[in-house]
């Protein structure tokens, strides 16, 4: 269980300091990240207002005379006690002021989909596929979630007349979003740029996606990349960067490494070249692969709205086939089919040490030394509110859940089932 004492989310009130567990057992970064009795006390003094049955139109009031009073700095820096009811109807109705300042101010991830069926050998989350079946779960943010949630937030934003979250967002962290497919109560499904332009078109706040690519006979996803790509050049603020992922680590190229190796140790020449044979066939389908994400993203490079993101392996004996030379030889095969890619930088990084990358490494070892101390605040696919540990992938619940209708269904977890 993680320690609260070491949750390194920066509070504009109070540290968190308690290690108490709340009595459904989640320890609560909320309920005790902020000193409650001290507060209770101080409105108290101030002798606040009743806003009972008209607690709204006060709220609105007090946003316009700190508008007139030419005041207006950021959410933090309003009386929450006079903004109480400015969440009224919304999906965040119900939970404190004080928790959705902090909330606004810190939410990185709105998970729009659980789980991943590409398994790369890397995965720093551990990801796995979502099997479905098990009754009351789900992996993926039901449609009239997601858009109940964008209207809400713009919403409060036209109530507060500021947006009160003032950054990109992140709709996924073990999961890719380009394979978004979200039904509305119709049974219709939805396509990750459907998702895009109604939350940015609600909100106005871009999102940040990164892929690992799909095949093209996956045509759902084939079809929204085609989407993304023209609405990106229609809207380009409604995306901050599509990031995708080139590697040696994909489920096809781990086969491809792995069989080759498996060939260099055959025992006849018959089975060295079946081996072979093979594991080109699944580097064949790699480089298939990637080449048309990248054609199909080609008219976002220019402006830097689509990026390369390479990543290799320490260089170490048993990491041949995905090690800085391999990956570099890759890479060359895949952007020699989009040559008209190669005037444009990639970011270039070795894989850090966590979860399926453990194996990548001859000690096991965290680069930084506050593993426990990094948390991202995060909004599950059912509306609960979440601290996910960005070193160890390490869930924590809070006692923060919004008024999504899919709120008692229970989230794929991946790695922490
Ligand atoms: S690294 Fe990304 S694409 Fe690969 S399995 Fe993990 S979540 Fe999926």
């Amino acid at each position: 269980m993680i320690n609260i004492n070491n949750i390194n989310l920066y509070n504009h009130l109070t540290l968190i300091k308690n290690n108490e567990k709340s009595s459904s057992g989640e320890f609560s970064a909320f309920k005790y990240g902020y000193n409650f009795s001290r507060d209770v006390a101080d409105f108290k003094n101030k002798n606040v207002i009743s806003f009972s049955g008209q607690k709204l139109s006060k709220a609105l009031e007090y946003v316009q005379e700190v508008k007139a009073n030419n005041k207006l700095f950021s959410l933090i820096q309003f009386d929450s006690q006079k903004l109480d009811g400015i969440l009224e109807g919304t999906v965040f109705e119900g939970i404190s002021l004080e928790n959705f300042k902090f909330l606004c101010e810190k939410l990185e991830n709105i998970l729009l989909i659980r789980g991943c069926s590409n398994s790369c050998s890397h995965c720093c989350t551990n990801a796995k596929p979502f099997v479905p079946g098990k009754t009351g779960e789900i992996n993926t943010m039901g449609w009239e979630d997601l858009k109940d949630l964008a209207d809400s937030i713009g919403e409060i934003k036209n109530r507060l007349t500021f947006n009160p979250i003032e950054k990109q967002l992140i709709p996924f962290r073990d999961g890719d979003p380009l394979h978004l497919k979200s039904y509305d109560d119709k049974g219709k499904p939805h396509n990750i740029t459907e998702a895009v332009k109604y939350f940015y078109d609600k909100t106005g706040i871009p999102l940040y996606l990164t892929t690992s690519g799909w095949d093209k006979k996956e045509t759902w996803v084939q079809k929204a990349a085609e989407e993304l790509t023209e609405n990106t050049l229609k809207i380009p603020d409604s995306i901050n960067n599509i990031a995708i992922s080139i590697n040696p680590f994909h489920k096809y190229m781990t086969r491809s490494v792995e069989l080759e190796k498996a060939s260099e140790k055959a025992e006849n020449i018959e089975e060295k070249m079946n081996l072979e044979r093979l594991s080109q066939q699944y580097r064949q389908k790699y480089v298939d692969r990637m080449s048309n994400v990248l054609r199909t993203f080609l008219p976002l490079f220019e402006d830097r709205k689509a990026v390369l993101n390479i990543v290799f392996a320490p260089a170490l004996k048993k990491n041949s086939g995905y090690d800085l030379n391999a990956t570099q030889q890759l890479f060359k095969e895949i952007v020699e089919n989009n040559s008209g890619l190669l005037r444009y930088p990639c970011n270039v990084r070795q894989i850090i040490a966590e979860g399926r990358a453990g194996r990548f490494f001859d000690e096991f070892k965290l680069p930084w030394n506050d593993r426990d101390m990094k948390h991202e605040l995060t909004i599950d696919v059912n509306g609960k509110v979440i601290l996910i540990n960005s070193a160890t992938g390490k869930i924590t619940p809070t006692e923060m859940q919004l008024n999504f209708r899919n709120k008692d269904k229970k989230s794929h977890l991946g790695q922490n089932e």
